[in-house]
């Protein structure tokens, strides 16, 4: 168990980051915000009805993106200081007063999108012409257009906006709320139970026992809410499907790759190469876990273990600075200094306390720089966590700088590369510091067990599963708690073969993530580290031309499909030899475990 946490206020500032790089005060940004909704309103009186000529259009929206850059900034600050202390109630409210305003900011000018996406194209190009930096908002636009309903229609949809979120809502709400936990026993000793004191810890347990009496009562509980979970998910992917066929697509899968600019090939093969080319070297990385751990047979409860529970380096802050700035060195001194101001200047907020969100994210509001929220715990599994999330914070800082803020909304396709790449470059340059086996054995471990693990394996397997839902949907059909279990169970069967058992329960992984409720996200995490591993490979073979390929490719925000972005990086993904090859990495990276253990 961890120390006691501290309240907030009795965290060091250096461990903090500095929300007054964003606004010196709660006020100023309260008195920005409301002039935002007021330029919002007076958008809306000189616009609403009378978007009819390019100039308008233009005008209309180089306007609207200047006041979204601030309602952005205030949203961020209200969040942000939120999320290191949900247990500040006027910190609870500032964010609900934010969020209310900015709601009512969306829905007054929500009339910008329908409206011009009902002019004529030639218009909107002619729009598009008249200033660069509107012209990837104005092209989405166009792409949008042959989807587009009747004013009307758009009107009805967008006023039930909001009750379309619901089947997500609920799932939410059994699984957050509603979902106790029983204690369980093992041996005669009783342990407590919780959702993420499952997955965070108990997954991870050395003792057999209680790792899989764990697994078991988890298991039980989440049945007690099987039919409520899989009511809402057939809601939710119903849903889609209507909306598909009303937007006039061919089936589910368009609807839902449109956004990413992504084809149902290129995600067709992620799917398919990974479930083939991938299978037998997890099975045998699974073999591994079963000999090195001596289990008597391995179960998909024991996939989680690590290598080697008993070595996990610690470090501390300063050496892990260290570790971040050699290790991403090779990345050049521009990218360098990036990582320097961060650490030193406060993006990061290192802290453990009471009410902080767990996990870490980073967020990268438009105009300022980056903000990394982490729970640092010490571990060299932390630095990994920081080379990561400084990953969004380089792509950020690059593509804010140089699109506008509509450009920078980038493919989900590519948008976790530059953060996973980096941990890839940590793994590299660790491995050449050390000789020692056992770290270089923790390092490869570290790799495999964590960053590949879960986005080639734990995301890839719920994108294989999703895929056969879809199928079913698109075809008119429904789905229900069996089918589902059946499923996953088929498909975790197809991966695992023989290696794994399937402990009772494996079949309702499909009950625990909350992507499902996001369209087509799974397959995309390994899509992303695709790349990354690619890239990172030619920078350890070609150095500074590989990185200024890559520091371009990032300055691209969202002017760029998936395709091209990787293209421009030199990861040519209209064939399957990236994928293949980072599949065979993956797999020297396990021989070499095996010769290691
Ligand atoms: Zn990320």
């Amino acid at each position: 168990m961890a120390e006691k946490l501290v309240a907030r206020k009795d965290v060091p500032v250096e461990l903090t980051w500095n929300l007054e790089d964003l606004y010196p005060n709660e006020e100023e940004m309260l008195k920005d915000l409301e002039r935002a909704m007021n330029v919002a309103k007076q958008i809306e009186a000189t616009y609403r009805g009378k978007l009819n000529s390019p100039e308008k259009i233009a005008a209309c929206v180089t306007e609207y993106q200047k006041v979204h850059e601030t309602i952005y900034l205030a949203e961020s600050y209200a969040e942000l200081a939120q999320s290191v202390d949900y247990q500040d109630q006027h910190l609870q409210e500032l964010a609900g007063k934010v969020g209310l305003e900015c709601a009512k900011y969306r829905a007054c000018l929500s009339f910008i999108d329908v409206e011009i996406g009902q002019c004529d194209e030639s218009m909107i190009r002619e729009a598009a012409k008249l200033n660069a930096r509107n012209a990837g908002y104005l092209k989405k636009i166009l792409l949008d257009k042959p989807h587009q309903l009747t004013p009307e229609a758009e009107k009805a949809l967008a006023a039930l906006g909001q009750t379309f979120g619901t089947p997500y809502e609920i799932y939410n709400v059994a699984k957050l709320g509603d979902m106790t936990f029983p204690e369980f026993e093992v041996d005669g000793k009783q342990y407590p139970l919780g959702y993420s004191l499952f997955e965070d810890d108990y997954e991870y347990e050395e003792n057999t026992a209680v790792r899989r009496g764990a697994f078991a009562a988890f298991s039980k509980k989440l049945t007690d809410y099987l039919n409520v979970t899989a009511t809402a998910y057939n809601a939710q992917v119903k849903y889609e499907k209507t909306m598909a066929d009303l937007r006039g697509f061919d089936s589910v899968f368009d609807y839902l790759l449109h956004d990413q600019m992504v084809s149902r090939e290129l995600y067709d093969r992620q799917i398919d190469v990974i479930m083939e080319q991938l299978a037998p070297h997890m099975r045998k990385y699974a073999k591994l876990l079963q000999k090195v751990h001596g289990l008597d047979k391995m179960t998909y409860a024991d996939l989680k273990l690590p290598l080697d529970p008993g070595y996990s380096p610690s470090v501390t802050l300063a050496d892990a600075k260290d570790y971040v700035l050699k290790g991403l060195s090779v990345m050049g001194e521009e990218y360098g200094a990036m990582l320097k101001e961060a650490l030193e200047s406060r993006w990061v907020d290192f802290a453990q306390n009471l009410g902080k969100s767990t996990g870490g994210f980073c967020a990268s509001p438009y105009g300022t720089h980056s903000y990394i929220l982490l729970n640092w715990n010490g571990r060299m599994s932390d630095v990994f966590t920081l080379a990561h999330e400084l990953g969004h914070a380089g792509h950020f800082k690059l593509c804010n700088a140089a699109q506008s803020l509509f450009d920078t909304d980038v493919s989900r396709y590519f948008v976790e590369s530059p953060s996973t790449m980096n941990e890839v470059l940590m793994a590299k340059y660790l491995l050449k510091t050390s000789e020692d086996k056992r770290f270089r054995r923790w390092v490869i471990a570290n790799m495999i067990g964590n960053t590949y693990y879960h986005n080639f394996v734990t995301h890839l397997l719920e994108a294989a599963y999703q895929r056969e839902v879809y199928k079913i949907i698109d075809q008119g059909g429904s789905v229900q708690a069996d089918t589902l279990n059946e499923i996953m169970r088929s498909v975790l069967t197809k991966f695992w073969g023989d290696a794994v058992e399937l402990t009772e329960g494996a079949e309702l992984t499909w009950m625990r993530q909350p992507h499902y409720y996001m369209g087509l996200y799974s397959y995309t995490y390994s899509a992303g580290l695709t790349i990354a591993t690619q890239v990172a490979e030619r920078i350890d073979a070609e150095g500074m031309p590989a990185v200024e390929d890559w520091k371009r490719v990032l300055t691209a925000g969202a002017t760029l499909a998936p395709v091209e972005f990787a293209r421009e990086a030199g990861v040519d993904v209209t064939t399957d030899e990236p994928l293949k090859k980072t599949i065979e990495w993956i797999g020297n990276m396990i021989d070499e475990l095996w010769r290691l253990s």
